[in-house]
């Protein structure tokens, strides 16, 4: 089985650079990692890479508006099932614009019910869910223990900088706890949600950041 994962929004980078959109990953054969704001834009990056007949889940990192604004109407042009923590999957449901940071954005977003709730320990699309609470209450890293690599969303970023603890039910002692969590494993590389792929010595940097930064 190819494992490879492409990082789709570096192929039109110049189409994603105008919005604050995430980092958008397929990990083969059939996983994509977080939408960005805009579903067509998605879709059609699926096309050009010609992996959008194989897509089966879209796995959301957390529920923030940059990271799954795209993701509802994906699902509508591919058919693929949307996955996120049970946490996410309650606000996401009811329609909650300050968590999703939709209302930041001044986005009148239109929510929806995803499909699957995930829980740390599950498995999807061979990949296992870490539940790393701290950016936001449904934070989650996947990781595919075979390759040695970490799906992070915006726990940390490629830069050796953590996500900001600061929005609705953001924690800085739990993302600390996170971190040192995911420092515990055995990586290779990390595929972050901003700031394209990076090392996983990246999580060390954020720690210490966050160590001098709040002491
Ligand atoms: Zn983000
Ligand atoms: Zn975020």
């Amino acid at each position: 089985m190819n494992k490879d994962v492409i990082f789709l929004n570096m192929i039109s980078r110049d189409l994603c650079i105008k919005n604050p959109s995430s980092d958008i990953y397929y990990n083969k054969p059939d996983v994509l990692i977080d939408t960005g704001l805009d579903g067509n834009l998605a879709l059609r990056l699926l096309k050009e890479t010609n992996v959008e007949s194989d897509l089966k889940y879209i796995v959301l990192t957390h529920s923030h508006y940059d990271h799954i604004g795209g993701a509802k109407k994906l699902r509508e042009l591919t058919g693929a099932e949307i996955a996120i923590h049970k946490n996410g999957y309650q606000s996401l449901k009811e329609g909650d614009g300050q968590k999703t940071a939709s209302s930041l954005f001044g986005a009148d977003f239109d929510f929806f019910e995803p499909d699957i709730s995930l829980e740390d320990g599950d498995e999807i699309g061979g990949l296992k869910v870490i539940h790393t609470p701290g950016h936001t209450d449904d934070s989650i890293c996947l990781l595919d223990r075979e390759d040695k690599k970490l799906f992070t969303g915006d726990t940390v970023f490629s830069n050796g900088r953590p996500g900001r603890s600061d929005l609705k039910t953001g924690d800085t002692n739990q993302l600390i706890d996170s971190l040192n969590r995911i420092k515990q494993l055995d990586l290779e590389k990390i595929y972050t949600g901003h700031g394209g792929p990076g090392k996983p010595e990246a999580i060390d940097r954020a720690l210490n950041f966050l160590k001098t930064s709040y002491i």
